[in-house]
């Protein structure tokens, strides 16, 4: 039995906080806030701060913070409705009950995740139903690629119709749901239509095997991009989260204490196919710390199977603070030169696995790639080898390390040590002699302890939480660059108020929301906020469609959208009179995000 939404929101509305809080510990007064000694831990300096308004408390030292229900909840050990009745009392309301169990959240994740699996059921009967001709090239191409019934049948492989709305007609289900799980959405009409259509789908699963999305390629003489993914806006898919394959993988990487990261899903199917079952990819994107974070949970290394180098990959300096923030050891295979995994994987299984199993730490490889490719006969060719190498070894943030490569460099290029770290800072463009690496952590993914310091994306939130009518208008998720703080974005967006979005959110989002609610905003300014807020998102395009320029050779597609970003980051420095002028920017960098499908 639960109490009616509507009853449990009046009960915290009525309740005052600083009133129900003040018996148990002195509450003072700072500007709009209120601070005393933290009635959960020992403390002697106040670390315990309540927002009156908000009506919700958050403690630095220890990480307690709730609504007044979640206080009574606390103090006097009752379950949810039980503190609610008590508060109810208190203030005279007389309660309503519904048969409905709680957890919204969690049976909501559940009827998505089922409603994914039942869209993949849907596109993988399609495509192995032999008498359905529409699915009949998507069969020869797979065939082409040397994918027999069985591994469609492993990989659950699909085909999405073509056709506007095969898929929703067949699901029956309502707009929110068909939206919420990223399978389809409205026309203009209001009519729903299928996001996947004439492509070959491959779903994508979490960890625990539930499907949370999909992965669309299209056949080849098609028109269109040729992967498209589920958007980030589903509900239940995080493109910066979800590693495709962890669900195959898992068993194999525990035993090997491994995972091979691949660039796309053919990949990771090529290397199951050459029994290498350890194998995930990202779904679009690069390595994001939440990867990191998430292979740590299960090995120790972490093989790179693709062109580290490549263009949108991690950056070196990225790829040590994660080795160090979560112990991870990336190392990185020796593919042949311009070589498919998928194809290799198909082809020479064995090479394949010999590729994996000689990968070598991530700066070995890269400084052993530049030695090689040099010209070692002249003193010429040896000098700029060494000094090439060098950039490389500087990026590492510690100094042992760096002074064994010294020496490896040295030694190759037949050069003395002092004169490779002569070199170094002669023609390197990073002085290894910095030592002191800049902190390569997510923002906000740790050490925020200290109100007042925060990222502007944080002081979006925290105006998003206590102002939103100044500003909700002028936000997107495609602003947040750190993915707890898209998170609690995109928690508030959906659901429209705090308390109702802190109870959807995981546990790091949820505090990071609950820090954010007992702080003032009074003093913000939304327009600055919003309009370094995009800045900071059109520079970051800006940079990724440089690299793309750079690594296509075609910078003439990319040069307008580049020189359009870099006029918006100007225009957003100078003043903005009114924030109606940032909707173009703000339109592209949406449109942007939500059609980024480079597979
Ligand atoms: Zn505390």
């Amino acid at each position: 039995m639960a109490i009616v939404d509507d009853d449990v929101r009046r009960v915290r509305d009525e309740a005052d906080i600083v009133r129900l809080i003040t018996p148990h510990t002195q509450l003072k007064k700072v500007g709009r806030q209120w601070s005393g000694l933290c009635p959960f831990h020992n403390e002697k300096t106040p670390s315990f701060s309540v927002n009156q308004e908000k009506g919700v408390y958050y403690c630095f030292g220890c990480q307690a913070q709730g609504d007044a229900i979640e206080f009574v909840r606390q103090m006097e050990g009752l379950d949810f409705v039980g503190a609610v009745e008590v508060l109810a009392a208190r203030s005279g309301i007389t309660l309503r009950y519904t048969e409905r169990a709680e957890g919204r959240s969690r049976s909501r994740r559940k009827e998505l995740t089922e409603l994914v699996a039942r869209a993949a059921a849907f596109y993988h009967e399609r495509l192995m139903d032999q008498g359905d001709t529409d699915a009949r090239p998507a069969r020869d191409y797979l065939r082409s690629r040397g994918y027999d019934g069985e591994v469609a049948r492993t990989f659950t492989i699909g085909w999405a119709p073509d056709g506007w709305n095969a898929l929703s007609t067949h699901l029956k289900v309502s707009d929110e749901d068909l939206v919420a799980a990223g399978l389809g959405a409205l026309n203009r009409h209001g009519g729903q239509y299928d996001f996947f259509r004439a492509r070959i789908v491959f779903p994508i699963f979490d960890e625990r095997g539930e499907a949370v999305g999909f992965g669309g390629r299209k056949l080849p003489d098609a028109e269109g991009p040729k992967y498209k993914n589920t958007s980030d806006r589903a509900e239940i898919y995080s493109k910066s989260q979800i590693l495709y394959g962890l669900n195959w993988a898992k068993t194999e990487a525990g035993r090997m204490d491994e995972l091979v990261v691949c660039e796309g899903y053919t990949d990771v199917i090529g290397c199951h196919l050459a029994g290498v079952e350890r194998s995930v990819a990202t779904c679009g994107t690069a390595l994001t710390p939440d990867h990191a974070r998430k292979m740590a949970r299960f090995v120790k290394r972490v093989v790179l199977a693709f062109d580290a180098d490549g263009p949108g990959q991690a950056a070196a300096e990225r790829v040590y603070g994660w080795e160090s923030e979560f112990g991870l050891q990336f190392a990185v295979a020796d593919l042949p030169a311009g070589s498919d995994p998928g194809d290799l994987a198909r082809s020479d299984p064995e090479g394949m696995q010999r590729a994996i199993a000689e990968a070598r730490p991530y700066l070995e490889f890269r400084v052993d790639r530049v030695l090689e490719r040099a010209e070692m006969d002249s003193l010429e060719g040896r000098a700029r080898a060494a000094t090439e190498a060098m950039v490389l070894v500087a990026e590492h943030p510690e100094e042992l390390v760096r002074d064994q490569y010294v020496m490896r460099i040295a030694d190759r290029c037949l050069v003395s040590a002092d004169e490779v770290r002569r070199l170094a800072t002669v023609g390197g463009r990073n002085s290894p002699s910095s030592g002191q690496r800049p902190d390569v952590r997510s923002a906000g993914g740790s050490g925020g302890n200290i109100p007042g310091r925060l990222t502007i994306e944080h002081q979006a939130l925290r105006l998003l939480i206590h102002r939103p009518e100044d500003l909700s208008a002028w936000l997107a998720p495609a602003l947040f660059a750190d993915p707890v703080a898209e998170m609690a974005y995109r928690a508030l967006a959906e659901v429209g108020e705090f308390h109702g979005a802190r109870a959807t959110v995981d546990d790091e989002t949820a505090d990071l929301l609950g820090r954010l609610a007992v702080q003032d905003a009074s003093d913000d300014d939304p327009k600055g906020v919003v309009c370094r807020l995009l800045a900071l998102a059109a520079e970051r395009n800006a940079v990724e469609l440089e690299a793309r320029a750079r690594s296509s050779g075609d910078l003439g597609t990319y040069q307008p959208s580049i020189a359009f970003l870099r006029r918006g980051v100007i225009d957003l420095r100078e003043t903005v009179a009114d924030l109606d002028q940032v909707e173009p920017l703000l339109r592209w960098l949406i449109d942007y995000s939500e059609n980024d499908t480079d597979g």
